[in-house]
């Protein structure tokens, strides 16, 4: 019988509803699911050893002749020991099988056995290997699968073994048929040196004799890399697919820069640009002058200067007669732009507005009429930008603040709220470029790296709480220096009370105790939102040196006196969140420090990220950092929506081949637009990336 990759596991020989149930659990429900997913690992079975050269402590493969086996009871009741003894030509050993009385059954005088496991020696006993793996060639109707070869290992799904699923997988694999259409276009294959899939599929599980083990766990045979780089393909093809589409679109009014439009801009210019700025401007402005629609992503770390930029691709909207809209996760910060832009754009004769959930009542009237006539030019706002309420005259430019904070439905809601406008998204998460290419691969990038001149670097110090005093002289220090202060506060949950009472009374403390002639404040997230405002604007203002906090101040306040942060119980936080909140420093011409106070021990990866912290302020390094401690599942701190489901590839693992599927995806697009793997992606994309359509 033949199985295609759709034919249900429950169909299989061997599977009932309960192994069905336990292989459904791990997300295997079809022949596609259990070929796609590797082994955890392969093991080296193939090269029998003499038993007489066994030593103890070997894990090893042998071959011989049950001479004696039985059951044996032992002590503890209920505990059943079957011991077989074994012989080749040159010794014996004992193979022990802990209450698995059924080997009873499989194995007698006589059997012809191969075992594998780690060898043991009792004091002056014999040779032994216990629970060891095994097989049994006289009784065999095909080849050894587990033992005396090179063996898979899966991971356990409920009742069905790792022994299980490698029997069913080497049987379905047999059933594949020989002439399985292949994907890969053939000079792909040409190119990458890969064979052919049904080759790939059956070597990545039960790999040929002599192929090299290490190459083999590191996952990098051709076999393996053919799977993973099919996988990958596919998705960066459907990715593609987006990316033309969105090209093909045009824009109702193609901006056009002059030297009117370029001398609004430099008007609106409180300094020179960087050399990063000046080419993200230009990658911007580029995509501007186009007739599709932009759409590309800003990415630049805490305090790169990502909002002039912005700011200038808003001018050249306005200067066509287009509309903006600039988006920005909270109040705080959509205020803080808001306030920004008119001042820099004060001497300009554009109407600027701002739309939060808290406009209230007529203003809210009064912006809604303004945007819908066209009298604003630019509205900075929250999601209240989002709300079926608001409509624009002419929307050319979409720029959306801290693009992680929202879902690619919010955004896509506003852009519909234009004609096609340009978008630009930005984001201070600093994902490596692999992750880039795989979360926002329908985008285009521009990186800024460089900050902007005169930053003093902030200096990172990691010290037990034990050394509290520390941080607080230092803290000290700099208020007596007329400088502020931030000492963070994890909360558990900021919506729980009990964590809202510790920080309360950890400010209480600090107020009366520690400073007590200087002014604190405590920010928390249960604090409503004209409490938050009043605090946030009071510490802005320099009215209260030292700003109490839970981790809500993470993204969006901009104050440039306060110069010492200290983080409580930073091995609780992740490399993400620490680097967003140090960012909150360092931001005014004087040095500043950050120090993170660890509760010992602080664990492996808790020490790992605090060293990482203290070694480097660049947000790509940590990232990448980020990536290798925690894996791609839960990037830099941010569960990201638009990560795709993969079954074979692992993002942090094979994130070169993710690069080149990138290219040769766009290959394959240029060169066989209506071949296999396009119209497979375009098949098969959302259903199998869990991801919305490639439209
Ligand atoms: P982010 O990229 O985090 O959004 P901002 O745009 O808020 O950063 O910029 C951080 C600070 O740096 C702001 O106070 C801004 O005015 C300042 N800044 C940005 N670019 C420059 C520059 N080229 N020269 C001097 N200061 C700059
Ligand atoms: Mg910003």
């Amino acid at each position: 019988m033949n199985v295609t990759l759709e034919t249900p596991l429950l169909s299989l020989k061997g599977v009932g509803p309960k192994r069905g149930a336990d292989l459904a659990q791990a997300g295997l429900r079809s022949v596609g699911d259990l070929l796609a997913r590797f082994p955890l690992r392969y093991e080296d079975r193939a090269r029998f050893r003499e038993m007489a050269g066994v030593r103890p402590g070997e894990t090893v493969t042998v071959a011989g002749t049950v001479v004696s086996c039985g059951m044996r009871l032992t002590r503890r009741a209920g505990f059943k020991l079957f011991e077989a003894v074994v012989r080749d030509p040159s010794g014996a050993i004992k193979a022990i099988w802990l209450n698995q009385p059924f080997m009873a059954n499989v194995v007698a005088r006589g059997t012809d056995i191969i075992l594998y496991g780690p060898a043991d020696r009792r004091d002056t006993g014999p040779l032994q290997i216990t629970n060891p793996q095994y097989e049994l060639p006289g009784r065999r109707e095909r080849d050894a699968i587990h033992t005396g070869r090179i063996v898979p290992i899966y991971e356990k799904a409920g009742c069905a073994t790792c022994r299980v699923q490698r029997a069913l997988v080497y049987d379905v694999v047999q059933q594949l048929p020989g002439d399985a259409a292949d994907v890969l276009p053939a000079w792909l294959r040409a190119e990458m040196s890969l064979p052919d899939w049904r080759t790939a599929v059956a070597e990545a599980h039960f790999p040929p004799a002599g192929a090299p083990l290490d190459l083999l766990n590191a996952f990098r045979t051709p076999a393996q890399v053919r799977v993973i780089l099919e996988e990958f393909l596919l998705f960066q093809v459907g990715l593609g697919l987006r990316r033309r589409s969105a090209a093909a679109e045009r824009k109702p009014l193609v901006p056009v820069i002059d030297d009117r439009v370029r001398a609004a801009a430099r008007a609106a210019l409180p300094f020179s640009l960087t050399g990063a700025q000046r080419l993200a401007l230009k990658d911007v402005v580029g995509d501007m002058a186009r007739p599709a629609p932009m759409q590309r992503l800003l990415q630049g770390d805490v305090g790169a200067g990502k909002t002039i930029v912005a700011l200038l691709a808003a001018v050249v909207a306005m200067e066509n007669g287009l509309q903006v809209a600039f988006m920005a996760p909270t109040e705080i910060l959509a205020e803080q732009h808001h306030q920004t832009i008119r001042r820099l754009l004060a001497a300009r004769p554009y109407e600027v507005a701002l739309l939060t959930g808290s406009t209230g009542g007529a203003d809210r009237r009064r912006v809604l009429d303004a945007l819908a006539s066209g009298r604003v030019q630019l509205v900075v706002g929250t999601h209240a930008l989002v709300q079926e309420a608001v409509a624009f005259a002419r929307l050319g430019l979409v720029v959306v603040d801290e693009q992680h904070r929202f879902g690619v439905m919010q955004r896509a809601v506003l852009t519909r709220k234009g004609w096609n406008p340009d978008v630009l998204v930005m984001t201070a998460t600093p994902i490596p470029r692999t992750l880039a290419l795989t979360l926002y691969g329908d985008l285009d990038v521009s990186v800024i790296r460089e900050l902007p001149p005169g930053r003093t670097p902030i200096e990172t110090r990691a010290i037990p709480q034990s050394r509290r005093d520390e941080a607080h002289a230092l803290v000290r220090r700099e208020l007596d220096a007329g400088r502020q202060a931030y000492i963070v506060y994890p909360l558990v949950e900021e919506s729980s009370k009990v964590d809202v009472r510790a920080a309360t009374e950890m400010a209480d403390h600090l107020a009366s105790e520690v400073f007590p002639e200087y002014r604190l404040a405590l920010l928390h997230g249960r604090l409503r939102p004209e409490e938050k405002d009043r605090v946030m604007r009071a510490f802005a203002a320099g009215e209260v040196q030292v700003l109490v906090s839970t981790t809500v101040i993470e993204v969006g306040i901009d104050v440039p006196n306060a110069t010492v942060m200290v983080i409580e119980h930073a091995e609780r936080f992740g490399l993400a969140q620490l680097h967003q909140l140090r960012g909150r420093v360092g931001r005014g011409v004087q040095p500043s420090a950050c120090v993170l106070l660890y509760q010992e021990p602080a664990g492996e990866t808790g020490a790992a990220r605090l060293r990482a912290l203290v070694e480097t302020t660049d947000g790509f390094v940590l990232a990448e950092r980020d990536l290798e401690l925690r894996g791609p599942g839960d990037v830099f701190g941010t569960r990201q929506s638009g990560m795709p489901t993969l079954r074979s590839g692992d993002l942090v693992r094979d994130r070169g081949i993710m690069e080149q599927a990138r290219r040769l995806a766009d290959l394959a697009l240029d060169r066989e637009p209506e071949g296999a793997l396009v119209a497979e992606a375009r098949r098969s994309w959302s259903g199998r990336f869990g991801l919305a359509s490639v439209g």
